[in-house]
């Protein structure tokens, strides 16, 4: 490659002000990337109130004829709005994304020490109740609820697949296949099943990694109080997206902790958290998720020397401890904290 073409998604609230923040991080790198081709595009609840599309063709089009990308976040209302439909969503099947990869890492007080919390959050990306297949039915006693919650051999059989990979790279080549399959023995016991399958269909090639599993509530409890017996954590959509969250409260912030979304022919990184309305628009949004996940996206894409240079100038800053934002106790904006990390890149 002699350049690489890289969508931006900033869509809402504080995603417009971390991606600016990634883009910088990417630009600093030089020579080590192939030289970087951004890609502004629109998506987003502010832009459908605008213009009444949340994704417009010309994205999905724009990130198709991309390298890879970089998405901020979207503000998708509670309530339900006629015609609206989260993007990140959409994207995630459309590229079929199906994979979203969430490492939660500690920063140790010194770089000698190991992290306290290193662990990986695989969360399966297309299915689960994210179908979103809902219905409402009026009976005699109330309004009826209803979702379908698809789970497929074949979606986790690949996200199996990607989890068995990433912990086969790892030090403690351990998986915990997390479920409930106590109570949902047909769903979450295909999941269950197919991800333990995944050794016997790749014979030898997984032998080293060894597997667990946990039920999805005591797991949370468990993360809680010894982090550190999980590794790499697989997880059908829902329980990947809750749990994630709960482990970025382990390491100190949602501001933190990266994401990418990772298919066979396509890569998009992401913040794990939100919009973030409580503090967008003042300039004090933690851009570090964002320029880890555009260092993930680096590495998946091969490029781990320029990503370790990014997570590195990243730690750097969080343990000197003396520019950070307000989420973990400092007083510094977005780009002084964005400086203070080029400056060491
Ligand atoms: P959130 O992640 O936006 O915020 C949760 C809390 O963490 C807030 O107090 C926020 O200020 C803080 N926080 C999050 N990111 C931060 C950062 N980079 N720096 C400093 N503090 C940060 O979750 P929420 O409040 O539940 O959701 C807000 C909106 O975001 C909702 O509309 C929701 O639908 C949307 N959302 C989008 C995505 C996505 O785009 N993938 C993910 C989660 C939530
Ligand atoms: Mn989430």
């Amino acid at each position: 490659r002699s350049s690489l073409k890289i969508g931006l998604v900033p869509a809402d609230g504080i995603g417009r002000e971390v991606i600016p923040a990634a883009r910088q991080a990417i630009e600093a790198l030089g020579s080590d990337v192939p030289k970087p081709e951004f890609v502004e595009l629109l998506a987003g609840f502010e832009l459908f109130t605008r213009t009444g599309t949340a994704l417009p063709e010309e994205t999905v089009q724009a990130l198709k004829e991309s390298d890879c990308a970089l998405f901020g976040a979207v503000s998708s209302p509670s309530r339900r709005v006629t015609g609206y439909s989260s993007p990140i969503v959409g994207l995630r099947k459309i590229l079929d994304l199906y994979a979203n990869v969430r490492p939660v890492i500690s920063v140790a007080p010194t770089p000698e020490e190991k992290p306290s919390v290193d662990l990986i959050v695989v969360r399966e990306n297309t299915e689960c109740l994210y179908v979103k297949q809902e219905e409402m039915t009026p009976t005699e006693n109330g309004r009826e609820a209803r979702a379908t919650r698809l789970i497929t051999e074949r979606a986790s059989r690949r996200i199996g697949e990607m989890a068995f990979e990433l912990a086969k790279a790892r030090q403690r080549k351990h998986v915990t296949i997390i479920h409930k399959s106590n109570v949902l023995s047909i769903t979450d016991g295909l999941f269950r099943e197919t991800v333990r399958s995944v050794p016997r269909l790749h014979e030898g090639k997984y032998d080293d990694v060894e597997i667990a599993e946990q039920l999805v509530d005591s797991a949370v409890y468990r993360l809680f109080r010894e982090p550190h017996i999980y590794d790499v954590m697989v997880a059908p959509n829902l329980y990947g997206d809750i749990i994630s969250d709960a482990a970025a409260a382990l390491v100190g912030s949602l501001g933190l902790v990266p994401s990418v979304n990772a298919g066979d022919n396509f890569v998009m990184g992401e913040p794990v958290h939100g919009s973030a309305p409580d503090i967008a628009g003042q300039g004090i949004a933690n851009p570090i998720a964002s320029i880890r996940s555009a260092a993930l996206m680096l590495r998946h894409l091969g490029y781990g020397a320029p990503a370790d240079r990014l997570d590195k100038a990243v730690d750097e800053v969080i343990r000197e401890g003396q520019v950070l934002t307000p989420d973990l106790g400092g007083k510094s904006k977005t780009q002084e904290v964005v400086d203070a990390i080029l400056k060491r890149i």
